[in-house]
């Protein structure tokens, strides 16, 4: 019913010629049946190359169990329900065993086990758990609750997990509200914010994407890395990506409010003395995926990164001050995206 294509080629025990050879990894998309619904998901197998016989295909048992959770994630999907590897994530952001967040949040010992491996979670169920990823807090109460269900020394080091999580999501909170504040004055779109106005998700997902891909990312470094970012989206399609308002300040431009935009929470920070100065390490907190961007926008942000990913923090500023957007603005006056476009380079 649809395109197959070949995975891999894989050396393994083939059932129609009784002996070991290359056999060919193949997928597809096809259909199956969950709950009573038709789902689409894509379907793993097994294909001999060189039997004579009329079935060629196979699906060993583990590759069938991977198809099924693939179907049921597929009508979870549909249903809007949380995936198998979702459920598993939210478990990673407390470092908790699968038995543990099951006994977290009241269940019983093997309930979450069976969500990331093989039965549907009803809606009931689906709530609690996305209240746990949102609401660090939630996952402290319920965790307090369940007080009973650990030993003392397990209780103890959960909490500590939680509460740290908690106090995240607390500074999170706090340094939105603050950068919000900070742009009260850039509500509308004008040659300041590049006619876009502020999206803070699109600012975390950016800086993520800087921090994965820049091995020794600075502070200094990532905000000219924004500005070019900013002014190239700005430069081909006549609006800026995030939003964001920079300033000509001494080491080139700056964006408002740039000491709470690291901390969003797709970046960690990391301080660290060099030459008896603070410096402060940009990391990678969670993985930012491709898909997350436009493809005008990833091709901006690779060409960005193509250009400056080895420039240390000196020679990313140094060339900076050479733009016509720099050296035509007034120091401390904000830049305007009219002449950000004009940069030397880039196109
Ligand atoms: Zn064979």
């Amino acid at each position: 019913m649809s395109k197959e294509c070949l995975v891999e080629k894989i050396n393994i025990s083939c059932p129609f010629c009784e002996k070991d050879h290359m056999l060919e990894k193949r997928k597809r998309v096809t259909q199956g049946i969950v709950k009573g619904e038709i789902v689409d998901y894509e379907e793993f197998f097994y294909l001999c190359p060189i039997t004579n016989e009329e079935e060629n295909e196979f699906v060993p048992a583990a590759l069938m169990d991977e198809n099924l959770l693939r179907a049921r994630d597929a009508y979870r999907k549909l249903k809007g329900l949380l995936t198998s590897d979702e459920i598993a994530e939210i478990r990673k952001f407390y470092e908790v065993t699968q038995n543990e967040f099951s006994n977290l949040l009241g269940w019983g010992d093997v309930t979450v086990a069976r969500y990331e491996s093989k039965n549907i979670q009803d809606e009931t169920y689906d709530s609690i758990m996305r209240m746990a990823r949102e609401n660090p807090l939630f996952t402290l109460q319920s965790l307090e609750k369940h007080k009973a269900m650990f030993t003392e020394d397990k209780y103890r080091k959960i909490k500590q997990k939680v509460v740290e999580r908690v106090e995240e999501s607390a500074i999170q909170y706090l340094k939105k509200q603050e950068i919000n504040s900070i742009y009260v004055n850039f509500k509308e779109e004008n040659e300041y914010n590049g006619y876009k106005i502020l999206d803070l998700d699109k600012v975390a997902k950016v800086i993520g994407y800087f921090a994965q891909s820049v091995i020794n990312l600075f502070k200094v470094k990532l905000m000219k890395l924004l500005w070019y970012a900013d002014a190239l989206h700005f430069r081909r399609y006549g609006k800026a990506m995030t939003g964001l308002v920079y300033k000509h300040m001494t080491y080139g431009a700056l964006p408002l409010a740039y000491d709470e935009i690291i901390h969003l929470p797709t970046v960690k920070i990391e301080e660290k003395i060099i030459c008896d100065e603070i410096s402060y390490k940009i990391l990678p907190n969670k993985k930012i995926n491709v898909s997350d961007f436009t493809a005008e926008e990833l091709n901006v942000l690779d060409t960005i990164l193509a250009k400056f990913k080895n420039y240390n923090s000196k020679e990313i500023v140094e060339y900076m001050h050479k733009e016509r957007a720099y050296k035509e603005t007034e120091p401390y006056s904000i830049i305007s995206f009219h002449i950000s476009k004009e940069l030397r380079e880039l196109r």
